[in-house]
């Protein structure tokens, strides 16, 4: 596995491979590697000739009071379970090397944006954007792989792609879970150990929410009950409980078509988001 910091290598690197015409699965991480991102790398193994990983922890997508200094870093550790991943390339690079002194022009995000995460985190689907721009400029990757736990960020990057013309395909991967159901998190180890034995209720809340779907429930404030009765039996504070049309993300007054059932809980240390997508046939017709 090639370890590159500076831009100028990385874009040696990636000639050499375009040059062999190899195609290229690029997964972008701000690291502190856990099974997700893991899974991703495979998945990027499994369908492309060359996997590129990137870690960066993005400045500008951290809001002013969030957590950008203290977000959780391991780069010896991460090297080694991106090697065993298959990753090909792992490109470090720091933040001097991404923004070279102030910028002339910044990216803004008009839909999909304001809702769930980007309601409290003005400003970072913004950063987003403008990285990952940056990002498939320099690595032109055939396939991008992202997880569904951050579905916002799936949705407003699918955006992206098409309003600005990269030529590449997304893939959406599943959210990889611990045993218990908790999605898995590099922010997970912030939890006290009361707070990682409630962690679980996200899931299973957002699972009884789906299940009552199913049996043809279709108003979404009755949902939204559900599912905030089970959370309140955590010790964190909710932030969000949310259930729009995806990948609009728009709101619904009656359930129909591919949805989303999204949580966020404020535990002491550590913000959790989780979420379901499902599709809901337009006849309200029970499932099971
Ligand atoms: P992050 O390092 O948190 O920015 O995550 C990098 C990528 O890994 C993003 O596409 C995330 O959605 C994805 N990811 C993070 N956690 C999970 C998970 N539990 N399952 C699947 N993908 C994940």
């Amino acid at each position: 596995m090639n370890v590159v910091t500076h831009i100028h290598e990385l874009k040696e690197l990636i000639q050499q491979h375009q040059r062999k015409q190899h195609s290229i699965g690029f997964v972008p991480t701000m690291g502190f590697l856990h099974e997700g991102h893991l899974t991703l790398a495979k998945e990027a193994r499994d369908h492309n000739d060359i996997v590129v990983m990137s870690i960066f922890v993005n400045p500008l997508q951290f809001g002013p009071n969030e957590d950008f200094e203290s977000y959780p870093r391991d780069m010896n550790r991460d090297q080694r379970l991106a090697e065993e991943a298959g990753v090909d390339i792992l490109f470090t690079p720091d933040v001097k090397e991404m923004y070279q002194g102030e910028p002339s022009i910044t990216m803004t995000v008009q839909k999909r944006a304001d809702v769930l995460c980007g309601k409290k985190r003005p400003g970072h689907f913004d950063g987003v954007v403008t990285v990952l721009t940056k990002l498939f400029h320099l690595i032109e990757p055939t396939k991008v792989y992202f997880g569904l736990k951050d579905a916002q960020q799936v949705a407003v990057i699918e955006a992206l792609i098409q309003d600005f013309f990269f030529d590449l395909h997304l893939v959406a991967v599943p959210t990889v879970r611990e045993a218990d159901g908790l999605a898995k998190s590099s922010r997970n180890v912030y939890l006290s150990e009361r707070e990682r034995q409630e962690a679980p209720a996200l899931y299973k809340a957002l699972k009884q929410g789906e299940v009552a779907v199913e049996k043809g429930e279709r108003d979404p404030k009755r949902i939204y009950q559900l599912i905030e009765k089970e959370l309140l039996q955590t010790s964190g504070e909710i932030d969000y409980i949310d259930i729009y049309s995806y990948p609009e993300l728009e709101p619904l007054q009656h359930l129909t078509g591919k949805v989303i059932l999204a949580v966020a809980v404020k535990f002491s240390k550590a913000r959790l988001i989780d979420n379901v997508i499902f599709h809901v046939p337009e006849s309200g017709e029970k499932l099971v």
